[in-house]
């Protein structure tokens, strides 16, 4: 039996069948490319979903993780952790933040951050604790999260959901303002919607949202935890607008891959988290937050963000062009920015995705229609081409 099946047959067996993974084995992974168990190579336009910001096995977060591996695993926050400290000092030096929550994960720092604007509100004796989010949103799994996530499929069975959380239409200001009162205690919003279709916020509506937000002495939370960590072009999402949250989560590319989230906020606010009230034992282990420092070294020293913008200009070109070849029967409309874009298909987009695996190009879905591509910062204008050449073919052959 193939490789790739004989794995996929285990699985089955022994796992909980919440995921359903195409049949592919990968072992190992270099630069953009990742090889299957029959070393059948695939060009990776997908990141592990936007996570692999410098490519698979990058050699100075390798580095880092072996020099890492050989002082220290892991000690709890019941101690001083250096690789801690640094990697704090680095995003707080990189953004609005003068403080940083560590955990494992985007779902997590999500949490952190509802949690703290409940907490906030609470310690300075205000009656807030609703939480305003949007629909289509994707904040995360757990359940605080969960409810915050505007996609009412993924709450089905899991109710009762955490009370005080309220959806408006994405990209909506008037039906926001409508919904905030005195007891709203937060709006929580993507920058860009990335799972439910990479789906920018319109201009305006992020400073739209801060001011209402502050007229209402509400928190404003932005999850970067898909668009941070220069998915989209600069550091941080946010930063190309001008507009600044009073609390930012990450994970996702934070790590290149090592498990790690943040919650990154003002002074001020960060203070109601005394001892006592919050915690993960893992959160910003010396393990994760070396690895995320040199993710954060390799991006900005390395120049790897700002060489970026070569592909990023690639992939605009390269999108607008083969739209305009296919025309609207075969890509409805083409969003996104930096390196997380979507090609929307006037279909579901399974077939078209199947193809390109088949022709060695990875690439995943946002929403049933949507082909989104997430492809590492440091993939060659060359190789976007020839992705965007298998994925054109793809959708030309769907229309076939
Ligand atoms: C992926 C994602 C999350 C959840 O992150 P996990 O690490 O899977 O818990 C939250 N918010 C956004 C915007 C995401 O894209």
């Amino acid at each position: 039996m193939d490789a790739n099946l004989a794995l996929e047959a285990r699985m089955t067996q022994v796992l909980t069948p919440n995921y359903s993974p195409q049949a592919i084995h990968i072992e190992r992974g270099e630069g953009c490319y990742v090889y299957d168990a029959e070393g059948k190579r695939y060009l990776d336009m997908m990141g592990g979903i936007a996570t692999a910001v410098l490519g698979h096995c990058h050699p100075a977060v390798q580095a880092a993780l072996a020099n890492q591996a050989e002082k220290l695993w892991h000690v709890s926050n019941l101690f001083l952790n250096e690789p801690q400290v640094e990697l704090a000092e680095r995003l707080t030096a990189l953004c609005f933040a003068d403080q940083v929550f560590f955990c494992n994960s985007g779902t997590e720092a999500n949490e952190a951050a509802l949690k703290l604007a409940r907490r906030h509100a609470h310690d300075r004796g205000e009656p807030r604790f609703e939480i305003l989010a949007f629909d289509g949103a994707f904040h995360g799994r757990t359940l605080f999260a969960l409810s915050a996530t505007g996609t009412p499929a993924y709450w089905e069975g899991f109710g009762p959901l955490v009370e005080g959380v309220m959806h408006v239409p994405f990209g909506d200001l008037a039906a926001t303002r409508n919904a905030l009162s005195e007891r709203t205690a937060a709006i929580i919003v993507e920058p860009l919607q990335g799972e439910s279709g990479v789906r920018p916020a319109p201009p305006g509506f992020l400073q739209g949202l801060r001011e209402l937000a502050d007229e209402n002495g509400c928190l404003l939370i932005f999850d970067e935890v898909q668009t941070g960590i220069g998915r989209t072009g600069p550091l941080f999402a946010h930063q190309a607008t001008g507009v600044e949250p009073d609390i930012m989560t990450l994970a996702k590319a934070l790590g290149n891959g090592i498990p790690i989230g943040a919650m990154l906020t003002r002074a001020s606010i960060g203070a109601s988290l005394v001892p006592g009230t919050h915690a993960s034992t893992f959160g910003g282990n010396p393990l994760a937050a070396a690895c995320a420092c040199a993710v954060l070294d390799t991006l900005i020293q390395g120049g790897i963000l700002e060489k970026a913008q070569e592909g990023a200009g690639r992939l605009d070109r390269g999108l607008d062009a083969m739209a305009a070849r296919l025309g609207s029967a075969g890509v409805v409309e083409v969003r996104g920015s930096g390196h997380l874009r979507a090609v929307e298909l006037p279909r579901p987009a399974a077939d078209v995705i199947r193809r390109c695996q088949e022709a060695g190009v990875l690439v995943i879905s946002a929403g049933p229609s949507n082909v989104r591509l997430a492809p590492p910062l440091i993939i060659s204008p060359p190789l976007i081409d020839e992705g965007l050449a298998v994925l054109e073919a793809a959708i030309a052959a769907d229309l076939a």
